[in-house]
């Protein structure tokens, strides 16, 4: 099987924004305008910074593919689905623009297209492109850290399941039992 996964490495993040920046051209034309649903620019990813504790901590979140997702889960007409590879995708040929999904999604990982009336999230159709072909999606491909990875988690040798083998990492929200695949490394 393939189960393909994310990986950012927290420790080795630079913050330079080179992904969110990157994503926004791949898969909005570098679009200006907002993304209203998260107050952000037009990315799927978000930039979140927690005040709290003795140092701001700075988290980059995106969908987590999730090995049960709940906006799968809650869709009515399939429209939100998991593909063979273990990617959580939108038909936008069933999507009715309900917005089940962006309610059940514990990760508010999913903004609301207002051009096509529907939600969007990660994946964007260049980065769906690039896999097709083999290639790292833009986020992975122009972070300059090196803090980014992409790949399959049933395959040992590959990147990913060698990164995780070597680090420290945290799921996010683990309690929801969404089982997500973005892996946070926070150290060696
Ligand atoms: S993070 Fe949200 S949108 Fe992505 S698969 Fe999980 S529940 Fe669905
Ligand atoms: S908005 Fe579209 S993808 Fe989301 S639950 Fe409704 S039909 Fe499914
Ligand atoms: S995989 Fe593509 S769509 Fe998803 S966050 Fe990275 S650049 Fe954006």
């Amino acid at each position: 099987m393939t189960r393909l996964a994310f990986l950012w490495d927290q420790s080795r993040c630079i913050s330079c924004g080179a992904c969110i920046a990157a994503c926004n051209a791949a898969n909005y034309d570098s679009s200006t305008t907002p993304n209203v649903s998260w107050r952000w620019i037009r990315t799927n990813i978000r930039r979140i910074e927690l005040a709290e504790g003795q140092r701001p901590m700075l988290y980059l979140i995106q969908c987590q593919h999730c090995e049960n997702p709940p906006c799968v889960t809650v869709c009515p007409t399939g429209a939100s689905y998991k593909d063979s590879n273990g990617l959580v995708k939108i038909n936008y040929d069933l999507c009715i623009g309900c917005r089940y999904c962006m309610v059940a999604c514990p990760y508010d990982a999913r903004w609301f297209n207002e051009y096509i009336w529907a939600p969007v999230k990660c994946m964007g159709e260049e980065c769906q492109r690039r896999i097709s072909r083999g290639e790292a999606p833009v986020c992975v491909a122009s972070c300059p850290a090196g803090a980014r990875d992409f790949g399959d988690l049933d395959d040992p040798n590959s990147s990913i399941s060698r990164r995780l083998a070597e680090s420290r990492y945290i799921k996010l929200l683990e309690n929801m039992g969404t089982n997500p695949k973005y892996y946070v490394v926070v150290g060696p």
